[in-house]
């Protein structure tokens, strides 16, 4: 059994559980987990014995190219997906489908009730997601190379960094240079904040200039080839105030006390927990409006989180980020993010770039 196999036979075994005989997989990032095929307009249903991925012609040699036999149905382009779609299932005589509730609009949904009055839906979340969390090695090799090319760029743009240069130029250096590294494209837009923009988790780059102020935080990362990496470093680029130095410290603190407390059986909320208690004592409870971390693979943000709800236990085979901040309106913020796989033993750190406050004084 090829790796894509293994998670399909996977998949059936959840859909036993849910006592449903078929599902439709409609979100094309889990047609991709599921068969290897990259392109996208494309349907994939699972049936107890078959697989069929229902697409169109453009992606006739991709699919034989990327899922050798995979059943594929090729529509004719007068045929709109979802009619193709209950072609196919009347064909392979379905009459429980699981449908993906997370990713189908209601419109579709109700074209499917519509034109398959003898199946029943059965709206299902998560199921696939929840295969995903854990990730092969196959998979944790990719993150590992995306975690490289982010690092590798990152210190070309270290390097590179100068007091005239905007946020905007830093960051399209920085993903420039993660293509040139051999990524695919950034992970997701990158961050580069000066000062008070560092205070905004989700920021974009404009045209404040490094040299605008003492400190600039960066978040970025690379997709390889569809597996992502997800780092945050701070560097020092003027005076180190002495507010800088203590915020530095405790972040720095809560990220590997959490980091050192990550094993199988530890619950999300757990290690959330622990970065929390740290950051609270130190006075700046409401400085850390956000989760401890989420899951981090085909998708930038996905299953498990580290966040105050989650209380799955972590398994081995999960990556995750840990990323705390303390964030001041008005300031600045600093926040610290590396990328975590689960192991048998405990955990290993994915990504390698210092991060001790001394290693982050640049110009
Ligand atoms: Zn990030
Ligand atoms: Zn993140």
């Amino acid at each position: 059994m090829d790796r894509f196999q293994t998670r399909r036979s996977n998949l059936r075994k959840l859909l036993k559980k849910a006592g449903v005989e078929a599902m439709l997989v409609s979100n094309y990032t889990n047609v991709t987990y599921l068969t290897g095929f990259t392109g996208d307009d494309s349907y994939l249903l699972i049936t107890p014995k078959k697989e069929i991925c229902i697409s169109d012609s453009r992606y006739t040699t991709q699919l034989e190219q990327e899922c050798p036999g995979l059943d594929v149905h090729i529509r004719a382009n007068t045929t709109p997906i979802l009619d193709a779609t209950v072609e196919v299932f009347r064909a392979a005589k379905v009459t429980s489908l699981a449908i993906e509730g997370d990713a189908m609009t209601i419109g579709a949904y109700e074209n499917l009730t519509e034109k398959s009055p003898s199946t029943t839906l059965e709206i299902s979340s998560g199921l696939i997601e929840q295969l995903r969390t854990i990730k092969d090695k196959f998979e944790i090799d990719e993150i590992r190379l995306a975690a490289r090319q982010a690092e590798r760029a990152f210190t070309v743009l270290r390097a590179s960094l100068r007091p005239e240069m905007t946020e905007k130029e830093a960051a399209d250096l920085l993903e420039h240079q993660m293509r040139l590294f051999g990524a695919k494209c950034a992970a997701f837009p990158s961050i580069v904040g000066v000062g008070p923009n560092a205070a905004l988790p989700h920021y974009r780059p404009g045209q404040a200039k490094i040299g605008d102020d003492d400190f600039v935080l960066i978040d970025w990362g690379a997709t390889a080839r569809h597996y992502r990496s997800d780092l945050t470093r701070v560097l020092v680029t003027g005076k180190m105030s002495p507010k800088l130095e203590r915020v530095y410290g405790v972040v720095l603190t809560a990220q590997q006390q959490a980091i050192a407390a990550i094993r199988p059986g530890i619950t999300g909320r757990e290690v959330d927990q622990v970065a929390r208690g740290i950051i609270a004592d130190a006075g700046f409870g409401k400085q850390f409006g956000h989760g401890l971390g989420h899951g981090v693979g085909l998708d930038i943000h996905e299953s498990p989180r580290l966040n105050a709800t989650n209380d799955r236990p972590l398994e081995v085979g999960m990556v995750i980020t840990v990323e705390p901040g303390i964030y001041f309106p008005g300031w600045g913020g600093v926040r610290i993010e590396d990328d975590v796989l689960v192991t048998k033993t405990g955990h290993e750190v994915l990504t390698s770039l210092p991060k001790q406050l001394g290693d982050m004084i640049c110009l």
